[in-house]
């Protein structure tokens, strides 16, 4: 069950609601500067107050395309990269689509806050967890990357604790919560200079406004 749609609207996943999807350059995280075709769903019940996508929060808002139609729309781009982000993605089955855009040949990316169960095949699984809804156990043992996003001094002690419940081969990044950036690098910096396991990461796509 989805917040807007019925397991019947759905389908399984062989209809998801796409809020936008467009083909740019991955502006944050470890796979910075790579280019990728968004998928961008709608619905999102986390609910973050700092949200910059807080448009895809309510899925009835947008409308379900079928995948094989969202696949073909992303081969009309030399795109070989997919990235599957939201509002929060896991809410729906993503098997049919992951599926279908691995017979193309995509690599695929997810972002997520972790929140819901997993479902598809990911090639990458890039996990930014919340505070107030914290992330399910197998979503932190399964994520490549853990982007931490900081807005307090607080936050940093919370990505410290998260990265006892994420795999060895995780990458630990902590991004400044962009209207806090300014305070919120400058501890970063300091945390990571003492522990250098983590690294930071910025959103180019704002700094440099990446279209
Ligand atoms: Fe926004 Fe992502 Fe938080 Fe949902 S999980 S409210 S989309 S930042």
């Amino acid at each position: 069950m989805t917040p807007a749609y019925m397991d019947t609207d759905i389908r399984g996943g062989e209809y998801l609601p796409v809020a936008e999807s467009f083909y740019s350059l991955q502006g944050e995280g470890c796979n910075v500067g790579k280019a990728a075709y968004f998928i961008r769903l709608g619905g999102c019940d986390v609910h973050c107050p700092w949200c910059d996508s807080k448009s895809t929060w309510d899925a009835g808002k947008h409308t379900l395309h079928s995948v094989s139609d969202i696949v073909s729309e992303a081969k009309q781009t030399p795109a070989v990269n997919i990235v599957i982000t939201g509002g929060e993605p896991l809410l729906y089955p993503l098997g049919i689509l992951c599926r279908e855009l691995k017979a193309q040949g995509f690599n695929i990316f997810l972002e997520t806050s972790g929140t819901h169960q997993l479902s598809g095949e990911f090639d990458w699984i890039c996990l930014s967890p919340k505070k107030h809804r914290p992330p399910l156990p197998e979503v932190l043992r399964q994520a490549d990357e853990l982007k931490v996003i900081v807005s307090t001094p607080e936050d940093i002690r919370w990505g410290e604790y998260l990265k006892g419940n994420v795999s060895e081969r995780c990458a630990l990044l902590m991004q400044p919560e962009w209207n806090r950036r300014d305070s919120a690098v400058a501890d970063i910096v300091t945390y990571i200079k003492a522990h250098p396991e983590w690294k930071l990461s910025l959103q180019t796509h704002k700094l440099l406004n990446i279209p």
